[in-house]
């Protein structure tokens, strides 16, 4: 029997009330931010303020409104143009309806039968990112949960297609190793730490001092580890790479593969979605001989997080990577079914996804897409730029992408440069207008940014640059 607070959950009314209420919340904040309403892209606490802010809120009575509204308020807003930080896109509305959508259907995927128009739908968005990435018909793959486990699913495939051993079945019997740039997404090193390869499994070729994989040192690392007893499964490109925004050579990393019969994977997590960028293309070229391409809908192409594309040149080794029996979801173990996809993912119950693109591309286009990153890549070069102009600040290398890496310069030690650089950016943080994050290049701090706000200008980076110089000059930081 439901009771009167079961009915009053699932109430439609309610639902219509609350919804309209979040949507009119959500329309204030798109205005707010992108139209530059407010001077805040982050209100900065500290965790532990934080906990207690919510630990008091949850002894009060507060309506649904006010719990929306007050998370909005107290959340990083990626809409907002000085919000130059990590490479999380801000959702489309289109697709963020959609994923509302998908919140509310909640349909399962795992099977055919528990999300009938998202699968067909999947088998349609993959096609465009096949036909994209310039794959043949032969070509396939599916949508998962994030770049991180795309990765790790495609190093399984590669495991299952190249070692000599079945480790699937048997276990491990052999040493395996994959080569991967040494400024590769960590993600890749816990892929293959989960998979069993271990810290001798991962093989780190160091970075050229443009920060692309070495491939002349390619050979000398697959040597050495053949030597050691390795087996080499796997090759890695990224593209770019995290940190510094550039690209490895994936026509040199294709060769190699080829060369030495081993799996090919680009992790195009970031810019893989430039190959649907006509002016950026190029940045790719290589990557329709890779074997596998994820790529991340969350970052390069507006869709909400977390929705990822993996494809594989060869469907067949979409249906190999987890062949397993589950009478309890399907029948028959050995059908190629395109339309049940837990046999081909590593979720079981995955969300709609799909939707999230579709609703893009039936609105707009994969035009959009294209418009987005060239926008976002455009506008890189226009703030390195910038950078070089203002005898202040030096650049770390000029950018491939929306990601540059830049840093106060002055006349002190490499490190007493860094330590001031530590602090501009925690200032910039504490004070809230701008977003922006950092990393280390060789052991060298650099702030950093991730253009991916198409409403940044010009006038935001020199705002920047200039906010960054009064921080300087105004703090207990000498230069
Ligand atoms: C962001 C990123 C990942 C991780 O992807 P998630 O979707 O965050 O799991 C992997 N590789 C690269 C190059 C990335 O930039």
């Amino acid at each position: 029997m439901s009771t009167p607070l079961l009915k009053r959950a699932y109430s439609d009314e309610l639902f219509k009330q609350e919804g309209n209420e979040l949507i009119q919340l959500l329309s204030d904040h798109l205005s707010s931010h992108i139209g530059e309403k407010t001077d805040k892209v982050i209100e900065w606490s500290t965790p532990n303020d934080e906990y207690e802010f919510w630990e008091q809120f949850a002894k009060e009575k507060h309506s649904t409104k006010n719990l929306f509204e007050t998370i909005l308020n107290r959340s990083i807003a990626t809409h907002n143009p000085k919000y130059i930080g990590h490479q999380i896109s801000p959702t489309v509305p289109v697709s963020g309806l959609a994923t509302l959508l998908s919140a509310m259907l909640n349909n399962g995927m795992a099977v055919y039968e528990m999300g009938a128009a998202a699968t067909a739908i999947e088998k349609l968005v993959v096609n465009e990112f096949t036909k994209a990435i310039g794959y043949n018909d032969n070509a396939d793959g599916f949508l998962t949960s994030g770049g991180t486990l795309a990765n790790l699913t495609a190093l399984i495939a590669a495991r299952k297609s190249v070692a000599k051993d079945d480790v699937w079945n048997d276990g491990h019997t052999n040493k395996l190793a994959v080569l991967v740039s040494e400024e590769a997404h960590y993600c890749i090193d816990r892929a293959a730490r989960i998979m069993g390869l271990g810290d001798g499994g991962i093989i780190k070729v160091p970075v050229n001092e443009n920060f692309k994989i070495n491939t002349s040192q390619l050979e000398t690392a697959y040597n050495n580890a053949k030597n050691n007893g390795y087996e080499v499964i796997a090759v890695v490109g990224s593209a770019p790479s995290t940190s510094s925004g550039v690209h490895d050579d994936l026509e040199a990393l294709a060769e190699f593969a080829q060369q030495k019969n081993i799996w090919f994977h680009v992790d195009g997590a970031h810019g893989g979605a430039a190959v649907f960028s006509s002016k950026y293309k190029y940045l790719l070229n290589g990557i329709e001989q890779a074997d596998s391409v994820a790529i991340d809908g969350h970052k390069m192409m507006a869709t909400s997080s977390i929705t990822t594309a993996l494809l594989f040149k060869r469907s067949n080794d979409t249906y190999t990577t987890f062949s397993q029996k589950a009478h309890y979801l399907w029948d028959k173990n050995d059908d190629l079914e395109w339309y049940n996809l837990a046999k081909r993912t590593f979720e079981c119950t995955k969300s709609m996804m799909s939707i999230r693109f579709f609703s893009i591309i039936n609105a707009y286009g994969t035009q959009f897409f294209d418009d987005y990153v060239t926008t976002l890549y455009d506008l890189g070069k226009t703030f390195a730029d910038i950078i070089e102009s203002n005898e202040e600040f030096e650049l770390a290398m000029q950018p491939e992408t929306n990601i540059l890496c830049f840093r106060v310069k002055g006349d002190l030690d490499s490190e007493e440069i860094g330590n001031i650089n530590q602090q501009i950016r925690r200032q910039l943080l504490e004070d809230g207008e701008f977003y922006i994050v950092s990393t280390y290049l060789k052991g060298v701090f650099y702030l950093r940014v991730t253009i991916m706000n198409v409403f940044t200008n010009e006038s935001h980076f020199k705002a920047l640059l200039n906010k960054i110089i009064s921080i300087k000059n105004n703090s207990s930081i000498n230069v």
